[in-house]
């Protein structure tokens, strides 16, 4: 095992990242009781909290990589310590000064973004190909709302109806928005939390300045991802702008009668909450007000809820790397779903979204439980 100690210049970086609470971490164990890892194997956050402390940290570790943000942890702590906060520091040092191996699947997924700016490597030229068939405006000086559909719907077949029903809803109640198609580049969030905070400093740069050339002040987003990162991390770069993810927009048009959901659906419904969404910005109420407004939908809610919410495993990067079979937290979150006796799991997150797909398909779950967005739900009732 490769010990590195102490690394001066790293220390220095995850002092930073840590602040004064890294050293109020009194190793009492509670963020790895929390951590979701534990359901499946084993990562042991406060084990690497103390060796961060001490500089004697394992960068050759594959536990580097592991830690899905999902802030469960970050919760749970009595002394507020920024747990991934420091998470992103050890991967930012393990990138800035070449001290252990990237995943090869993150390496490719970072070399994309950085060279055709999606993590799919998607030609960039393709980006509004999604909207192709809608009928959707470019967004333009005076347009009221900015849709931001991510790099997921966007290229990804399997992913793309979120983004489709998002705009049919917006059409349906009138909203005048448009898109920046090519304009537009990757919002950089697993960027970041792969520790390449230079990239993300340019692709940020690039959405701030398109963003400001065309005149928006308003984006709804389709993924809790990108609004995470345009709403607390854009600002950082002198980026603000009014940032909404779609289901708070969706609640609101209901809300102002100009969407009315009116057809019975009688479904069984339990509703996941995306980590980005409800720990990390506190938006636990929106997306099940746009439920309990469908006629006929029972919303039943699973074994972990709102704060408690069992991570999807998307989160920091993970959705680009492979995830060994029993070690995937979406089989788990699945399972609580069908426990709850729903037949459908709604989902308001591309990485949700895939992730629970996967799942219902590799545990032969798909005749019990389907994976629909919110949005999806919204649109079959009107
Ligand atoms: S919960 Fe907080 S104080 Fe306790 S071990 Fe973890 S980081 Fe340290
Ligand atoms: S953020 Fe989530 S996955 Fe990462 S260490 Fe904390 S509890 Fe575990």
């Amino acid at each position: 095992m490769a010990r590195v100690t102490p690394y001066k210049e790293a220390l220095e970086v995850i002092e930073e990242a840590g602040g004064e609470a890294l050293y109020s971490c009194y190793q009492c164990g509670l963020c790895s009781d929390v951590c979701p890892w534990n359901l499946v194997a084993t990562f042991m956050p406060h084990r690497l909290i103390g060796e961060s402390k001490l500089g004697l940290v394992d960068f050759e570790s594959e536990a580097m990589w592991q830690c899905a943000t999902c802030a469960a942890c970050v919760k749970r702590c009595p002394r507020g310590v920024a747990l991934i906060d420091i998470m992103r520091a050890l991967r930012r040092t393990i990138v800035g000064m070449g001290i252990g191996p990237v995943p090869e699947s993150l390496r490719v997924t970072v070399k994309n973004i950085a060279g055709v700016k999606n993590p799919l490597g998607e030609d960039p030229a393709r980006r509004a190909d999604w909207a192709n068939e809608l009928d959707v405006k470019a967004f333009t000086e005076g347009t009221e709302i900015l849709y931001f559909p991510c790099c997921v719907p966007a290229y990804e077949p399997k992913a793309r109806r979120m983004a489709v029903t998002a705009v049919n809803l917006l059409k349906k109640a009138g909203v005048d928005f448009g898109i920046l198609g090519t304009a537009e580049s990757c919002c950089g969030e697993s960027v970041r939390k792969a520790g390449d905070e230079d990239l993300f400093t340019r692709l940020a740069t690039s959405n701030i300045d398109a963003f400001t050339k065309n005149g928006v002040q308003k984006i709804v987003t389709a993924s809790p991802h990108c609004y995470h990162t345009f709403k607390n991390e854009y600002p950082e770069l002198d980026g603000k702008f009014e940032v909404v993810h779609y289901t708070q927009y969706l609640a609101d048009l209901i809300r102002e009668g100009r969407l009315k959901p009116t057809k019975e659906l009688p479904l069984k419904v339990t509703y996941h909450d995306s980590c980005y969404l409800g720990r990390h910005n506190n938006i636990y109420e929106e997306p099940r007000e746009v439920l309990k407004s469908i006629p006929g939908l029972e919303l039943v809610e699973m074994e972990n809820s709102r704060e408690n919410a069992l991570c999807c495993g998307g989160g920091g990067g993970r959705i680009w790397q492979d995830t060994k079979k029993g070690e995937r937290f979406s089989d788990v979150r699945v399972q609580q779903a069908i426990d709850t006796g729903a037949s459908v799991l709604a989902t308001v997150c591309p990485y949700c979204l895939l992730n629970f797909e996967d799942s219902v398909l590799s545990e032969n779950k798909s005749d019990v439980l389907q994976i629909k967005d919110v949005s999806e739900l919204l649109w079959e009732a009107l």
